[in-house]
């Protein structure tokens, strides 16, 4: 017999549509009321879809701002960019010396007092660039309320302060009583700082809150990847992810017996099933065990037995024909969103995107 020809190839490949990634940033660009400026969140790797082509694609494009969380995030895509793009650290001036974030032009996120005093007395010869964020609600980073209050003139004399930004709880339910709460306290703090900076409060949901929400800056992050921003409404975003991956192994049941870890999955003849090699350690959840499918040729087949960490079993009995190994399933893809695996999982489109393993085989699809 010859090997088939896949034999040499990899079983399971991750698309990322660079070209929706660009679409998806032009949608809610054109969506922010006059003025304002778009940048992009390209956190944890570009929410797992790889930070450098992702910024590299927007830079391409005309987006020349970026948030990262880290310093190491950021010193990333400054390697990848180069030096035009301003390149904003929400997790504030840690993890490396105020000498090296100036060294690659990364400006942090302030986020307490502490960080304005300490951010302050680094500055040298020039004022130190910053933004400045203040807690209007949530209750995570940020200034909260007293210490806005303050803030003192002396305190930011030796800072360059590009922005002041807050970031919101509950934009992804618009009827949500947070929203316009969040809202007023920013207008509150915006007046009470006199309204000379730049200010940003918008995620990719606030974006579609409307213009009051807008200010000078947006921050979208997960609808550039195709998230949706909103939970309870259709997705106005452009699918950017497609997972594939191929039959590794066909079985016809041909007695009464069980499948996978456990033993918790009953199985009878007669009955197919094919091995998949996309397991937890891929970023398939665990949490999907008797509840994931994946699509052959545009058939549903349910994940049967435990999610193992390497592979999982389909029941491939409905197909109609016995699949063979090489052939294609789609784990997410036209037949199924990343948010309809993460509502399968017990969890957000956010967190199938950032678990996404290095084991798939990447292929960018240019923007053109
Ligand atoms: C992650 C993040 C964003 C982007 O939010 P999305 O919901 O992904 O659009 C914006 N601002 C801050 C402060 C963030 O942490």
């Amino acid at each position: 017999m010859t090997a088939r020809p896949h034999y040499s190839e990899s079983l399971t490949r991750l698309e990322i549509d660079l070209g929706a990634v660009v679409h998806n940033h032009a949608f809610l660009k054109g969506k922010l009321a006059g003025g304002a400026a778009c940048s992009a969140v390209v956190k944890a790797d570009g929410y797992g879809l790889g930070a450098v082509p992702v910024a590299g694609a927007l830079l391409a494009a005309g987006c020349d701002e970026f948030f990262v969380a880290t310093f190491a995030e950021g010193a990333e895509i400054r390697a990848a960019l180069g030096p035009g793009p301003r390149i904003y650290v929400l997790h504030g001036p840690n993890g490396a010396t105020a000498k090296d974030f100036t060294a690659l032009g990364l400006v942090p996120v302030l986020n307490s007092l502490a960080d304005i005093a300490y951010w302050g007395g680094a500055a040298k010869d020039a004022k130190n660039p910053a933004i400045l964020h203040i807690d209007t609600g949530m209750n995570r980073l940020g200034l909260p309320r007293p210490d806005v209050a303050r803030v003192t003139e002396d305190m930011l004399a030796p800072l360059d302060m590009l922005c002041v930004m807050s970031h919101m709880a509950c934009p992804d339910t618009p009827a949500h009583p947070m929203n316009r709460m969040q809202l007023e306290a920013f207008k509150a703090a915006v007046a009470a700082l006199g309204g000379k900076y730049r200010y940003s409060l918008a995620n990719s949901a606030g974006i579609l809150l409307g213009p009051e929400w807008h200010f000078d800056l947006a921050r979208p992050g997960c609808g550039i990847y195709g998230i949706n921003p909103l939970s309870n409404a259709s997705n106005p975003m452009k699918p950017v992810v497609t997972l594939s991956g191929r039959i590794l192994q066909v079985r016809d049941i041909a007695e009464k017996g069980t499948v996978g870890y456990g033993a918790t999955y009953d199985i009878s003849p007669p009955a197919k099933t094919a091995v998949l090699s996309v397991g937890y350690a891929d970023g398939y959840f665990r949490s999907l065990t008797g509840r994931g499918a994946v699509f052959i040729g545009g058939v549903k087949c349910a994940v049967v037995g435990r999610v193992s960490m390497d592979s999982i079993v389909i029941d491939v009995t409905a197909l109609g024909r016995t699949p063979v190994p090489g052939d294609w399933a789609e784990i997410i893809g036209p037949h199924q969103t990343a948010d309809d695996v993460a509502a399968e999982a017990g969890t957000i489109g956010y967190e199938v995107l950032t678990s996404l393993g290095q084991r798939f085989e990447r292929t960018y699809k240019r923007a053109t």
